[in-house]
């Protein structure tokens, strides 16, 4: 019989004791586990495998981060659009998904005698978007975004938390622009996407560019040249560290798949820019040019967050459940020490939330010291404690969720740190 065992050799007790933590503090971030925890979000096998449920804080996590994101997108040239779930299998044929994607789509529906797809991919509806009206080079770029729904088959065997999933939301866009303006649309886009991630305190990335494979790559040759190099070029203006992967590249263009590095040394694929050279001819995507002549616009897929479930799944890992203040659900919770502190718990309360804080008021008969204890597990950035002395002088007794213990501060002090705080994304 043969038995296999595995080892892991150190050179030095630093790299052991390194990798020990490194496991250990793995576990204590696995994101199931403290989306159970912190109420965050839960599936169930009545709903089925690989679908998500997202509970009010949880949800209310993700609406900040996608309200953030939006807001930015319109400030920086993209235009937000909604599609259906469902096309009709014309759609997918045209697209070519029936071709070369279908064993990633479930089972059609039928509707009328007529097969309809659940959505694997948001582009086929924003080139029809695209396609609904001439353009003309004037019109361009033009940049479709949508928070876009999309449901691919996975084995049940391979579902993972929020990481695998059966159907998740794509921050998805679709730029339309002409040569002349493709490596500036590139360098954009790439800023963009690490503008974004910083906001969400994600500090190292390492990119991997993969370019094409002469064997199996649709569209001119010089077009692939001309994307790569533009790809390789705003990843040197930007200063990212980067691998080349030599014929990588799906067969229909070149792509940049950006990966956040946390502090356990874990790569987590993040955003992808990625060149299609296949779908605009399928489509016959067309502008008019300044000489009245009709040309094929480039056309670049890219996904920022990636999907909405596995960047909350990295999310949550990346900070141990612990959110900055601007993403945390409840920001603030007030601890009044007995019964007769509650009505000015609930005083300060009001005034909290009228300054936009996310405020809740814990007013179970528990001890004090169980009370901190439960918000310090819940990972609530400020906890307020008010008694007598408290009551007295107007103040709040300020304890933090990392133990420090600020102690008494007036209510505008705490006001005035609280901004500072969400100012910047601590
Ligand atoms: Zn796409």
């Amino acid at each position: 019989m043969l038995q296999r065992i595995y080892g892991t050799a150190f050179e030095t007790v630093d790299e052991l004791n390194q990798y020990l933590w490194r496991l250990e503090e793995a576990k204590k971030r696995d994101h199931r586990r403290l989306g159970k925890e912190l109420g965050l979000f839960s599936s169930s096998p009545e709903v089925g495998g690989g679908l998500i449920l997202w509970h009010p804080k949880g949800a209310l996590v993700r609406h900040l981060a996608e309200d953030y994101c939006k807001k930015e997108h319109l400030s920086n040239g993209y235009d937000l659009v909604y599609t259906p779930h469902i096309g009709k299998s014309e759609l997918w044929q045209i697209s070519g998904h029936l071709a070369w994607y279908k064993e990633n789509m479930y089972s059609p529906i039928d509707i009328e005698g007529e097969e309809y797809y659940l959505k694997p991919m948001n582009c086929p509806f924003h080139i029809m978007i695209y396609k609904s009206q001439i353009h003309s080079y004037r019109d361009l770029p033009i940049r479709l975004a949508e928070w876009g729904t999309v449901y691919r088959f996975e084995r049940s065997g391979v579902l993972h938390g929020l990481m695998r999933v059966r159907g998740f939301t794509q921050d998805d866009a679709h730029l339309f622009c002409r040569a002349d303006q493709m490596p500036a649309e590139i360098d954009r886009v790439l800023n963009f996407c690490l503008h974004i991630l910083q906001k969400f305190g994600m500090k190292d990335f390492h990119a991997y560019l993969s370019t094409r494979d002469p064997e199996k790559s649709a569209g001119d040759p010089q077009k692939w040249e001309d994307a790569t190099l533009a790809l390789q070029a705003a990843l040197e203006r930007v200063g990212l560290s980067y691998d080349i992967d030599p014929g990588g590249a799906a067969f229909y263009g070149p792509k940049i798949d950006l990966k956040m590095i946390d502090a356990l040394g874990r790569e987590w694929q993040l955003s992808t820019i990625q060149f299609d050279f296949n779908l605009p001819e399928r489509f016959d995507l067309t502008y008019i040019g300044e000489d009245g002549n009709s040309y094929r616009p480039y056309m670049i897929h890219r996904a920022l967050l990636g999907s909405m479930e596995r960047f909350m799944g990295v999310l949550i890992e990346y900070y141990g459940g612990a959110f900055p203040v601007w993403l945390a659900p409840v920001q603030a919770i007030l601890i009044p020490i007995a019964d007769r502190h509650i009505p000015y718990a609930n005083t300060l309360s009001e005034t909290l939330k009228a300054q936009g804080l996310r405020v809740h008021v814990d007013d179970r008969g528990e001890r004090m010291n169980a009370k901190i204890r439960d918000a310090q597990n819940q990972k609530i950035p400020y906890m307020l404690v008010v008694g007598d002395k408290e009551m007295e002088s107007g103040e709040v007794a300020l304890r933090m969720r990392n133990g420090d213990n600020p102690g008494a501060i007036p209510l505008v002090d705490f006001l005035a740190r609280a901004a500072e705080d969400v100012a910047a994304g601590n």
